[in-house]
């Protein structure tokens, strides 16, 4: 027989823990499901080892192999992995239209109606500026390009308190710097009752009743099923898309944009490499993940958002990095590249990671066994994108005497963890999932809380907005949705 809910939140990333929170905060009796394990800072270790990291992170390549996804699969979800850029995102992103003439944000959603929100959100999670001297030399770098071709760049925001620049933010923190979800938004809504129930993967999701019934698996593999008038689907914008598809049998009324409009914000990355360095005896890749500095200098005129960060040797030796006429072979492997690395890692190479504004034509679909397969095609859209990246990142390095180095085989790195977009909200179900409020159209009472239901890039790091949008959606739900 299966259990009953007064609400099944399936997920615990940022999506599903605030609005598990506040749906405990109103009465709720909430489950939490959540696919990862339970995971503290007692866990956590300082190390890139794949068999560790697999433990947390759930890896997906795009369809073509040219992009590589990755998602948090950990009680807290992205909270624990993410570097930590927490930023609203600016007005613009809101009004934007696509390339085909669509607004993805509804009318009324507005930058300043997201105020109260984000800053609910910033408060919850103990979110600052950094300071100057939390600047690791990376982002020194990265400033100093971005001042030499005219602009400005400034220090970025993050939920840290106490950090020591251990530089392992991706590998989740051993000191409980990084203020994740599981400590602050989790612990307060299990204070009130709400159940975390890791170690879960929910498989389908069915009319019961009133309501609906959640199939899912426990730690052992065993079938289990709860029901709930109210359930708020948050597994990231891939698996929300492959669990409303798997249920999509049971769901036939769900609109046939489930799984399009798939983004990953924009997001491209490559690396800069300095003739000469702007400093001796600096460590570019030491200190935290994100090296805190960020740039909006192109953001009017182009809507992107550049940042920096360190390219830890385990991510610098997976990248694919093309030397244009650096002599022999032009390889990303073998002895001349050991020798380009050794010569230049220390502090030539100023990693780039970008956000823009580009219409998501990416598709999430399943495989016969319900697993999600990413595809990203470079559409004509999508390669006007990158050629007006390419006349920024070209025009930056010319002011340095630096060069753009390709480190993908279409030049820019652009899979990424930035994903958004599947289970869009709009204002019709002939081009969205959910309404407004996050509630899937035609079916009352299912919601999508988290970044599936963000209908666009975010322009800058997607967290905030995403929380920002959940915190908006569960007061929604407490205040319009009875039990
Ligand atoms: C390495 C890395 C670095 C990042 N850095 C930044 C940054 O600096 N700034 C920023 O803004 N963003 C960053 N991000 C992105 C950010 O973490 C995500 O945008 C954010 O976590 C998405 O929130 P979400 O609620 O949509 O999903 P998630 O936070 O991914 O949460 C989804 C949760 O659902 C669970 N789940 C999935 N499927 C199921 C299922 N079927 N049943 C039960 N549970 C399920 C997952 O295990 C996960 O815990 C980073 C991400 C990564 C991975
Ligand atoms: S760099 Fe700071 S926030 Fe990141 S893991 Fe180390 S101590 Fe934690």
């Amino acid at each position: 027989m299966a259990e009953t809910r007064d609400a099944v939140v399936i997920g615990s990333g940022f999506g599903g823990s605030i609005a598990a929170l506040r749906l405990a905060e109103s009465g709720r009796d909430v489950l939490v499901l959540e696919w990862g394990g339970r995971n503290t800072a007692k866990d956590f270790r300082q190390s890139w080892d794949p068999r560790y990291l697999q433990t947390l992170y759930t890896a997906v390549p795009s369809s073509d192999y040219e992009a590589l996804f990755r998602y948090a699969r950990t009680l807290g979800g992205g909270s624990v992995l993410f570097s930590g850029m927490m930023l609203r995102s600016p007005s613009e992103v809101f009004e934007w239209v696509d390339e085909t003439g669509y607004k993805p944000w509804p009318d009324g959603i507005t930058r300043s109606l997201m105020s109260p929100y984000y800053e609910k959100v910033e408060k919850m999670m103990s979110v600052s500026q950094a300071r100057w001297d939390e600047v690791p030399a990376g982002g020194t770098f990265f400033a100093a390009l971005i001042q030499a071709a005219g602009k400005k760049a400034d220090r970025g925001r993050f939920p840290y308190v106490g950090c020591v620049q251990c530089g392992f933010c991706e590998a989740a923190c051993i000191y409980d710097a990084k203020k994740s979800l599981i400590l602050n938004y989790i612990p307060a809504a299990e204070g009130l009752g709400a159940e975390f129930r890791t170690s879960c993967k929910a498989m389908t999701i069915k009319t019961e009743g009133a309501g609906y019934r959640v199939t899912y698996r426990d730690p052992f593999g065993t079938t289990k099923e709860v029901d709930a008038p109210l359930v708020c689907i948050a597994c990231n914008a891939v698996e929300d898309a492959a669990l409303l598809l798997r249920s999509a049998p049971y769901l036939d009324k769900l609109s046939d944009q489930v799984g399009r409009n798939f983004t990953n914000s924009g997001d491209l990355a490559w690396l800069w490499l300095l003739k000469k360095p702007f400093y001796e005896n600096m460590a570019i890749w030491r200190g935290r993940t994100n090296a805190v500095m960020q740039t909006y200098g192109w953001w009017r005129s182009h809507l992107i958002h550049m940042h920096t960060g360190s390219t830890p040797p385990g991510i610098f030796g997976g990248l694919d990095v093309r030397r244009r006429g650096g002599g022999s072979p032009d390889l990303s492997w073998g002895l001349d590249h050991k020798h380009f690395a050794f010569e230049v890692y220390r502090n030539r190479l100023v990693p780039c990671q970008l956000s823009g504004m580009v219409k998501g034509e990416g598709t999430v679909r399943i495989d016969g066994t319900g697993r999600a397969i990413i595809d990203l095609p470079v559409t004509p859209v999508f390669q006007a994108y990158m050629d007006k990246v390419r006349r920024v990142a070209e025009e930056i390095a010319a002011a340095s005497d630096a060069e753009v180095l390709d480190v993908a085989p279409r030049g820019f790195e652009r899979g990424g963890a930035h994903l958004q977009g599947t289970c869009r909200i709009g204002a019709s179900p002939d081009a969205a999932v959910c309404d407004p409020y996050g509630e899937v159209f035609n079916y009352k009472g299912l919601f999508v809380t988290d970044g599936g239901s963000v209908p666009s890039g975010t322009g800058v790091n997607p967290s905030l907005t995403i929380s920002a949008n959940a915190e908006r959606i569960a007061e929604y739900i407490v205040g319009n949705v009875k039990s």
